[in-house]
């Protein structure tokens, strides 16, 4: 390693911003504290520089729509929905009621206009009051997310049927884990997290996806992963589709209702892959070492190697190596006060230095902790 003069570095030291200062917002963390990066996790635990959740205003009220929902069917207009006739889109042909949908029996489904994929899913419904019929024709109609699969819609208060075609099923595959189910004509709610299966080029799948379903609040189905599309007698299978897909409302002949609709787009559950944390790593290390060429002294010294956490960087480390050398040279020159007066700072870069070898990030050569930990000792300072 090179070495430069300390006292080209002792101005900035001296000068610079109290240690453990650095990339992230105030509030958020600290560097070189929980386990660093690997090939899986691009940030550390309690990483400052892993990016907050975005704030989101929620609905006024359990049930109603958060601020960045799309609301599908507010109760008084089926402008987001349309209809199927001969095989081509028409104008809605269900009935608008007073604050709620209802199935016009025989005019087939009705779906919305756009076309959702992994989503969070919130609809109201309820069975006629008037109970007609019996097990799958009393009360029947269907959630079918992405067009592709069905989670049951059916009056099963008092009114058996196979278990994997009551409420809250994904019919013809799972039943739900318990019968919630209010009476006829009462409104019930169906809170969906749903991600489909995906398929590579050759049509294989690749994730059978998954769909949640908590029925009037209670979990029905608890993440349940898609043995294939919807279907009836048969058993399930895959075909290739699209990510995306209309969602669609069965007409099974009852005068089912529907009201408060509304749908939140959600990121698709599949972990990254090496390559997309290399990558996210890579980018994280060339802000913080961006954001350390407009620093000085420590807090320059305490941003190049919070970036080595994330990425090593021959240039840097030596950049690192260099400036740490000179830091713990300007030390030696202190006397006691001097440096009892800085105990918080020098606490903080030792405590850099014994993490980045604990965690074998910088290699042995980079060899400032034997001197740090012997001028804290020589002077007393404290170590916790
Ligand atoms: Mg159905």
């Amino acid at each position: 390693m090179k070495s430069i003069p300390v006292s080209a570095l002792a101005l900035g030291f001296c000068l610079a911003a109290p240690v453990l200062q650095g990339a992230g917002e105030k509030g958020t963390g600290r560097p070189f504290y929980g386990d660093p990066p690997d090939d899986t996790h691009a940030w550390c635990v309690h990483d400052r520089n892993r990016p907050l959740p975005r704030v989101l205003k929620p609905g006024d009220a359990p049930g109603q729509p958060p601020c960045d929902a799309t609301v599908l069917f507010d109760g008084k207009s089926l402008d987001a929905w349309e209809s199927v006739k001969d095989g081509k889109p028409v104008p809605a042909r269900w009935a608008l009621k007073d604050g709620f949908m209802e199935v016009v029996p025989k005019t087939g489904i009705l779906r919305t206009k756009a076309q959702f994929g992994d989503c969070q899913l919130h609809i109201e419904w309820a069975t006629p009051d008037v109970v007609v019929g019996d097990g799958q024709g009393r009360g029947n109609s269907g959630v079918f997310l992405a067009g592709k699969y069905e989670v049951q819609v059916l009056d099963s208060f008092d009114n058996p049927t196979y278990a994997d075609g009551g409420a809250g099923s994904i019919y013809a595959q799972n039943p739900p884990l318990v019968n919630v189910s209010r009476a006829p004509g009462q409104w019930q709610v169906y809170d969906i997290v749903f991600h489909p299966a995906r398929f590579d080029a050759s049509g294989a799948v690749v994730c059978p996806g998954s769909v949640t379903v908590f029925q009037n609040g209670v979990l029905v189905q608890d993440g349940w992963a898609f043995e294939g599309l919807a279907g009836h007698r048969a058993r399930a299978k895959f075909g290739p589709h699209p990510d995306r897909g209309p969602l669609e409302l069965q007409d099974h002949g009852n005068p089912m209702r529907f009201r408060n609709i509304w749908i939140r787009e959600i990121p698709p559950r599949a972990k990254p892959t090496p390559e997309t944390v290399a990558r996210q790593r890579a980018e994280i290390a060339a802000k913080i070492r961006d954001a350390a060429s407009k620093a000085e002294g420590l807090a320059k010294l305490e941003l190049l190697l919070e970036s080595l956490v994330y990425q090593m960087d021959p240039p840097t480390l030596e950049q690192a190596d260099r400036l740490a050398g000179a830091y713990v040279g300007d030390l030696q020159k202190l006397d006691a006060p001097a440096t009892k007066a800085r105990e918080a700072e020098i606490k903080g870069m030792r405590d850099a230095f014994k993490y980045l070898r604990d965690k074998a990030i910088v290699p042995a050569s980079f060899a400032h902790l034997d001197p740090i930990e012997k001028l804290m000792r020589a002077r007393g300072l404290k170590f916790k």
